[in-house]
């Protein structure tokens, strides 16, 4: 691959989706190679294998999949393509049961710095296949499709929610977090600390406990979900939701009300060895005083289940915590950052790691090295020296553009 701009060797950014949220492939200078029109997808029905290119997005993939009895744990939201999504890790529905998206990943087809087109996996370029699975917007090669080992589609999806004031966060999340062990891991149990919705009551924010339970049938779905059909905090909900039947459709739609687009957009994430009560008790805080109303925090329970493979994504920490400014007015761009940051501020001293799809890699430097275990950190700089000595691929996004 070679990319000349003015005479001198440009350096090259690599984007499908263009879902980052601190924008990774937008860079000064240099050369963009925008794969978002890489868009094929197909499944082979008898080896139960599905290839997909980097442009294709979740919602894509999941429709796709759907038409052979298939599913594959693509992103929460539907318009976010594969490409940047799997090179992260990938923690998507029912991620809990089915571990995080990368390990169903078989092999990949990449294009290195040298121009080489490689297929990579297990048993041919290893190590590339191992940065590959979690590397994310630091991947030293540009991905040209990813072949997918989905499983069989769950018959029935449903789901369970109460809402109560924020003022009950340390109680409601004591309450869910006692009882998640008893859960399936086929539930996928979370928090989200905002505003409440319209009609929800006198509270103006609120914490709601979601349990969206992926089965065989809508028997198992409903057994699945009924320790959390009574709470002992009951008389304190503002509403609640039982076993509503749910679709992967239905899934997307609630995601894409979370991020309509034309909104202005910032995430950063913490895994933990802390539990939720406390995390969420803090960062409720931040909430309450959170300058757009919109802005909100999510909290998977067990977002991925430790995976069996060696790959360069790892859970950093038992909890996992992502809060997110959302707001429209460009002139709130300081004071929503500013939240942003002080919101992290206030849950980072018992921070064990980030990871890397979400965190906000412009808010310092050590960002990228904190999503990696320190074996790995090492490992993916001794591969980006071998596949990019001259550093072609731009590196991960850092206030001093630091390169593993
Ligand atoms: C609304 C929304 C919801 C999200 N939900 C989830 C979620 O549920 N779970 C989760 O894990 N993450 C989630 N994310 C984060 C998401 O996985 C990452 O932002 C991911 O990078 C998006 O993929 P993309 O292809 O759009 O990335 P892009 O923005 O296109 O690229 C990001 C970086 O990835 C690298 N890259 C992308 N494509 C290639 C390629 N083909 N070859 C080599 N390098 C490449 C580049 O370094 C690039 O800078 C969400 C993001 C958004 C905006």
């Amino acid at each position: 691959m070679r990319a000349r701009h003015g005479g001198t060797r440009a350096r090259v950014a690599v984007r499908s989706g263009g879902h980052s949220w601190c924008g990774s492939p937008l860079r000064d200078g240099g050369m963009l190679i925008d794969v978002s029109g890489l868009r094929a997808c197909t499944v082979d029905p008898a080896s139960l294998t599905a290839t997909v290119q980097p442009g294709v997005t979740g919602a894509q993939l999941t429709a796709r999949l759907g038409g052979h009895g298939l599913a594959f744990p693509a992103g929460h939201c539907g318009s976010v393509a594969v490409g940047g999504y799997l090179l992260s890790g990938g923690l998507g529905w029912n991620s809990g049961a089915r571990g995080p998206a990368c390990a169903g990943v078989e092999r990949i087809e990449a294009v290195t710095a040298d121009g080489e087109p490689v297929t990579c996996s297990e048993s041919e370029h290893a190590d590339l296949f191992w940065a590959a699975r979690g590397a994310g917007p630091g991947f030293f090669a540009a991905v040209t499709a990813f072949r997918l080992k989905p499983y069989p589609r769950p018959r029935a999806i449903t789901c369970t929610r109460w809402t109560f004031p924020l003022t009950d966060v340390t109680e409601a999340t004591q309450w869910a977090t006692g009882l998640a062990p008893r859960l399936s891991p086929d539930v996928e149990l979370s928090f989200a600390l905002g505003t409440a919705a319209p009609g929800a009551g006198p509270a103006s924010t609120v914490v709601t406990v979601t349990g969206v339970a992926f089965a065989r049938s809508r028997r198992e779905a409903d057994e699945f979900l009924r320790p959390l059909h009574r709470c002992p905090l009951e008389g304190r909900a503002l509403s609640r939701l039982r076993d509503e039947p749910m679709t992967y459709e239905s899934l997307y739609a609630a995601s894409a009300a979370l991020w309509p687009p034309r909104l202005r957009y910032a995430a950063d994430t913490l895994w933990s060895d802390a539990g939720f009560p406390a995390l969420l008790g803090r960062l409720a805080r931040a909430v309450d005083a959170a300058p757009s109303r919109r802005s909100l925090v999510l909290a998977p329970v067990s977002p991925v289940g430790r995976p069996a493979q060696d790959m360069a994504f790892a859970p950093l920490g038992e909890s996992y915590v992502v809060p997110y400014a959302v707001w429209d007015d460009p002139g709130q761009d300081a004071a929503t950052m500013g939240w942003l940051r002080e919101a992290m501020h206030r849950v980072e001293p018992l921070g064990t790691g980030h990871y890397i799809a979400e965190t906000d890699l412009t808010a310092a430097a050590s960002r990228a090295r904190r999503s990696f275990t320190p074996g790995a950190w090492q490992r993916l700089r001794a591969l980006r020296t071998r596949y990019d000595p001259e550093g072609l691929f731009r590196s991960y996004l850092s206030p001093d553009d630091g390169t593993p």
